[in-house]
């Protein structure tokens, strides 16, 4: 390997062992960023990767909260500005209970990528906090969100820093959040956030966004393959917000979502998630709080798998849709063995670098990144954030003909840049190259700092 890559690779490595997933993303990007690196020797001049692994600037801050039997409890926010050479910084909240530095510096370094290949001027931060919303009550989670604010405004803004939403945080969090900004601040600066509700600058499409851009690419997909998604059926997994935009879209398209899952196991409906009642009952099961997939079976009386994970399913397209390194090595073996030809990668980093590795080898196999994948979701984010500035709203019409085209060009760019750089038909590599070359581009014109 390019020596300068694999010094600075080498570097994260050490440095921050403590931090596994982050070591974990900055691998699987760097390593595959080999065949530009050595064309620019500009790079290891200005020492262009070891700046892109520091987050520009981080923040830590206490969050205390009262729940509703008085009792205090104090947890941990955080937001990192990673990297803001192409815009404002630009990224979720994660509200989970295992969120430390390592999980937010994964997910800021890979929306750094992600949010260079949706074309748009954001830069890439991610931030969150160590709390875990299930069973909370309604007044307990504003609570907890106007405290977070209390921590973060200072450090935030429409031309500065614009988070959004991630796991644990939906629409209600965001109108919390919001409210709590605006009162802090005395002004009406809804730039600021992006997921708002309707009535106050939220996007038409933003709640649907990530999962209608994924079934956007794949259709791509499936296009150069000579494919028609009509028919096909889809392994999810999740319950949340982008599985139910997977499973309207999909059911739109005349594809058939199968599986669900969530922390206690998965579900198997043969009939797919396809009714309106079914899909609608997933946001239901997000808003109660209770983090079981185990309800949707019960409700609908399809097989429910206790502590099982869906990969085992034999179907025509997998998405897992859920959370990072939710397929390990034994189950891409699971899902090679099932001559899966589609492995349409949706929740952040949801693969194992290993079992990544292995699929990419399938020969039969497409394997189509996340960070391309479900870019649709921050996309939308941005054409909010353009609404807000110009003080207009788009119609869901023009927002979704505006997503789809920008789907169309990220599938386009990763398989572009993968096959100008001598890889073939690659869109994990390609995804990264395309992502790292505009931001490296931006970052080098700015001088060194
Ligand atoms: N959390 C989403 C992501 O991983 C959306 C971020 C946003 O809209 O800013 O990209």
């Amino acid at each position: 390997m390019n020596k300068y890559l694999e010094s600075v690779i080498e570097g994260v490595r050490t440095k921050y062992a403590n931090e596994p997933e982050f070591v974990q993303t900055v691998e699987e990007v760097l390593s595959s960023l080999e065949p530009v690196v050595e064309k620019h020797p500009e790079y290891e001049k200005f020492d262009l990767l070891n700046r892109l692994v520091v987050p520009e600037r981080q923040f830590t801050f206490r969050v205390v909260w009262q729940d509703d039997a008085g009792n205090y409890h104090t947890n941990t926010g955080y937001r990192f500005q990673f990297n803001g050479a192409i815009g404002p910084y630009k990224g979720g909240l994660r509200f989970q209970k295992n969120v430390y530095p390592g999980i937010i510096k994964f997910l800021g370094f890979e929306q750094i990528f992600k949010n260079a290949l949706t074309g748009l001027p954001i830069g890439g931060a991610k931030g969150g906090a160590d709390f875990d919303p299930t069973g909370k009550s309604d007044a307990e989670i504003m609570r907890f969100c106007q405290s977070f604010m209390q921590g973060l405004y200072r450090y935030i803004g429409p031309d500065i820093d614009v988070p959004a939403g991630d796991m644990g945080v939906g629409g209600r969090e965001i109108g919390y959040l919001f409210g709590e900004y605006r009162r802090l601040k005395g002004a009406f600066e809804n730039g600021v956030l992006t997921g708002k509700g309707f009535s106050f600058g939220g996007s038409l499409i933003r709640p649907e966004a990530t999962g209608y851009g994924a079934v956007y690419f794949l259709e791509n997909v499936l296009k150069d393959d000579g494919q028609d998604i009509k028919g096909k059926t889809i392994a999810a997994a999740g319950f949340g917000n982008v599985t139910w935009g997977i499973c309207k879209k999909a059911t739109e398209l005349g594809a058939k979502v199968v599986t669900l899952s969530g922390p206690d196991g998965y579900i198997y409906d043969p009939d797919g998630v396809a009714t309106e009642e079914k899909i609608e009952y997933l946001l239901e099961m997000r808003n109660s709080g209770r983090n079981r997939v185990q309800d949707y079976a019960d409700k609908f009386g399809v097989e429910f798998f206790p502590g099982e994970k869906p990969w085992g399913r034999k179907v025509d397209i997998v998405m897992p849709s859920a959370m990072q390194n939710d397929v390990h090595m034994e189950q891409a073996k699971q899902i090679a063995a099932n001559k899966v030809r589609y492995y349409i990668e949706v929740a952040n980093m949801p693969t194992t670098n290993d079992a990544l590795k292995y699929l990419m080898e399938q020969k039969d196999m497409i394997v189509a990144p996340s960070k391309a994948v479900n870019a649709g979701g921050v996309a939308v984010s941005a054409l909010e954030m353009s609404q807000n500035s110009e003080r207009l709203v788009w119609t869901a019409e023009e927002v979704d003909a505006r997503l789809h085209q920008i789907m169309n060009t990220i599938y386009n760019n990763c398989k572009d840049a993968a096959a100008r750089n001598g890889l073939g038909y690659n869109l994990v590599a390609g995804a990264n190259i395309a992502g790292f070359e505009r931001v490296a581009d931006a970052m080098l014109a700015q001088g060194v700092f």
